[in-house]
């Protein structure tokens, strides 16, 4: 039996619709039924908080590649992944920051790794860890499950146990700069097993949220003592004043925010 064109297009569209109903699951922001992470309008807006420059210098010695601004609806979805347990949202941010990554790769981290005279070291990714505590109370690290959604997209290797976390800081948003910096300058530890692997390497720190660089600072220099080269940290939001983005979306107030662990 022939079957006409569009008798088949309606038969092909009718099944994609239900398998979407059998797929489908709540947009985690607007509950939404939706077969994607997040529903389509819902990943409109929070691709309306993306960079237009992902790559920022301005701090000592590590460059911050950062994917969108800590705004609106993407500081939501970074709540609902950290404080909902909407753990899936990892995996459509994490593959964000990889695109951005993957289109910056032969610019600015190409020159990064020839500046500091590293350009022969492959990259290797390390997630800021949570104290363990915290890690056993959420039940997931944000950066390690950011990370592994780069690193598939990226295919670079993750080190998802390079740095430990051994002390439990103090809240941040509370400290001054020389504050932040005492407080965190002995709460990370390099993992004895990865060292000598991470010594080959060229190591990008990953982490949810950039506020001011006290925590990538710590970690870095954590990693500097025990001789391993860092390069810079990527970051799925960067909080930042609206006019600091030469292309913001909307001008909006800006509020200093916590170190969003
Ligand atoms: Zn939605």
């Amino acid at each position: 039996m022939r079957v006409s064109s569009s008798t088949q297009h309606w038969f092909d569209q009718g099944k994609q619709q239900l398998l979407n109903l059998f797929l489908a699951s709540p947009c985690p922001l607007c509950q939404r039924s939706t077969a994607a992470i997040l529903c389509p309008n819902c990943c409109r807006q929070v691709r309306q908080c993306q960079l237009s420059t992902p790559c920022d210098r301005t701090l000592p010695g590590l460059a911050v590649v950062s994917w969108g601004r800590y705004e609106g609806s993407l500081r939501q979805v970074i709540g609902n992944l950290k404080y909902s347990g909407h753990r899936e949202v990892a995996q459509f941010l994490g593959t964000e920051l990889g695109q951005t990554w993957r289109d910056g790769s032969s610019g600015w981290a190409f020159d990064y790794r020839t500046t500091v005279g590293t350009l022969s070291r492959p990259v290797a990714i390390v997630p800021i860890p949570l104290h363990p505590g915290k890690q056993q109370q959420r039940g997931f690290n944000q950066a390690d499950l950011l990370a592994q959604a780069f690193c598939r997209f990226t295919q670079l290797p993750l080190h998802s146990h390079g740095l430990r976390r051994v002390m439990a800081t103090q809240a941040q948003h509370s400290l001054g700069w020389s504050a932040r910096q005492q407080n965190l300058a002995q709460a990370f530890a390099v993992e004895p097993k990865q060292a000598d692997a991470l010594r080959q390497t060229t190591v990008w720190l990953l982490d949810d949220i950039f506020t001011t660089g006290a925590t990538a600072q710590a970690a870095a220099q954590t990693l500097r003592r025990s001789g391993i080269a860092v390069a810079g940290i990527c970051t799925v939001a960067r909080a930042i004043a609206w006019n600091a983005d030469p292309n913001p979306a909307s001008p909006r107030h800006f509020t200093p925010t916590v170190d969003g662990r």
